[in-house]
């Protein structure tokens, strides 16, 4: 039997536990010291983005967001059922009802062409996420939101150091959150950050994340007492969480070329089979620049994803799927959704597929795979046709 080859491992940049060490030194492992203050200003250097906070992850920035924009019982918030369940779980807390919208084919994020005519006079948050760290259409979202007077949450959590039109995802909506948890391409274990593009949420930002008082401000000795003025959480992370993350961020740009590398390599080596209809690979359009976080393919339906994900277990290749559409979800059902309710974002979830995808994997290794994805393709008895929806774009 061949080595296992894992979905993931989490990558060691190399200074991580060098800076944990200097973390501890310096004698502040609590939270916004050294390291949280370091990561925070090479984030917003390198993106350009206004204000970047630390927190203990994607999640708990999304949590942030939700309250920052007063999210309340009646409220809707707009986002795709093609996503983690965080998304909704931020909004959904606080009493919002999801307003789930299909997806497009093409990157398989928020059709933005279908977004207006879920607004409702109970619309709040459009949260566009940005599947694969591919940018949604945010030119079309942002323009939505000024008509209708709606906050935007950029689910960035896959988008670290990716752009649209020069921008960086997440510095384009009023907030963004970023993910840095072991799955993501920058990590620190459980971690993420809260972007705040708007600056009239900056103080409240800050306030919220320490929760719930004015203790920044008393630091900078912009107020003379530290007490309670908001309704806030603990969504400061350690500084020794921070002080891995700096390792990994220091390396923002090897990290990415890595990464661009491995995507490249199996993106070439897939196209024969693509150009045989047997499958489809990731599209990113050209005003996008991506941050190859992740390698999926489309397979021609349901069974034949289910039958290539336990080939190449066989082979020790461990591939892995995503994601059970929310509106489907017991959650989901809650909400009043069906199976049937969102036709794109429901065949296209049932026949993606994620292949490994990770900074250490080997040439040697993706050889493994992409032959082992091509063996099983070309057996008889597979279907011959990706039956690939065509992507309308007017
Ligand atoms: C990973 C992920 C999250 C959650 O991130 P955590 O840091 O684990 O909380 C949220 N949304 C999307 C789209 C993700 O991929």
């Amino acid at each position: 039997m061949l080595e296992p080859i894992p979905f993931n491992k989490p990558f060691i940049a190399g200074k991580e536990l060098f800076y944990i060490a200097q973390a501890v030194t310096l004698g502040n492992i609590g939270g916004d010291g050294h390291f949280t203050t370091e990561c925070s200003r090479l984030l917003q250097e390198r993106l350009n983005i206004h204000r970047v906070l630390l927190t203990p992850s994607c999640t708990a920035a999304l949590e942030m967001a939700a309250i920052l924009c007063d999210i309340g019982p009646g409220d809707e918030v707009i986002l795709p059922s093609f996503t983690f369940v965080s998304t909704a779980n931020a909004f959904v807390r606080l009493g919002a009802r999801p307003v789930f919208v299909d997806i497009r084919s093409d990157t398989l994020n928020i059709d933005e062409r279908l977004i207006e005519k879920a607004i409702t006079p109970r619309t709040k948050v459009i949260c566009p996420v940005h599947y694969a760290g591919v940018g949604c259409d945010m030119d079309v979202i942002m323009a939505l939101a000024k008509k209708h007077d709606l906050w935007v949450v950029e689910d960035a959590a896959q988008g670290v150091n990716s752009w649209y039109r020069s921008q960086a995802l997440g510095s384009i909506g009023h907030l963004g959150t970023f993910s840095f948890h072991e799955t993501k391409n920058y990590i620190c274990g459980e971690g993420g950050a809260l972007c705040i593009n708007d600056p009239e949420l900056e103080e409240r930002a800050e306030i919220v994340r320490d929760k719930g008082t004015n203790r920044r401000q008393f630091y900078r000795g912009l107020v003379d007492k530290y007490t309670w003025v908001e309704v806030g959480g603990s969504y400061v992370p350690s500084e020794i969480t921070s002080a891995f993350l700096f390792g990994q961020l220091e390396l923002l740009d090897e990290i990415a070329t890595r990464r661009r590398t491995l995507y490249e390599f199996c993106r070439q080596h897939l196209l024969p089979l693509e150009a045989d209809g047997l499958l489809r690979l990731p599209i990113i359009p050209e005003e996008c620049v991506g941050n190859y976080h992740l390698f999926y393919i489309l397979l021609p339906d349901g069974p034949a994803r289910d039958n290539l994900l336990a080939f190449l277990k066989e082979q020790n290749i461990f591939a892995v799927f995503h994601y059970v559409p929310l509106h489907s979800s017991p959650m989901g059902q809650k909400f009043g959704y069906r199976e049937g309710d969102l036709p794109l974002t429901e065949d296209l979830s049932r026949r993606l597929l994620r292949l490994p995808l990770y900074f250490t994997l080997t040439t040697e290794e993706q050889l493994r795979i992409v032959r082992a994805v091509a063996d099983f393709l070309r057996r008889p008895g597979v279907p011959r046709s990706a039956k690939v929806v065509p992507v309308v774009r007017e």
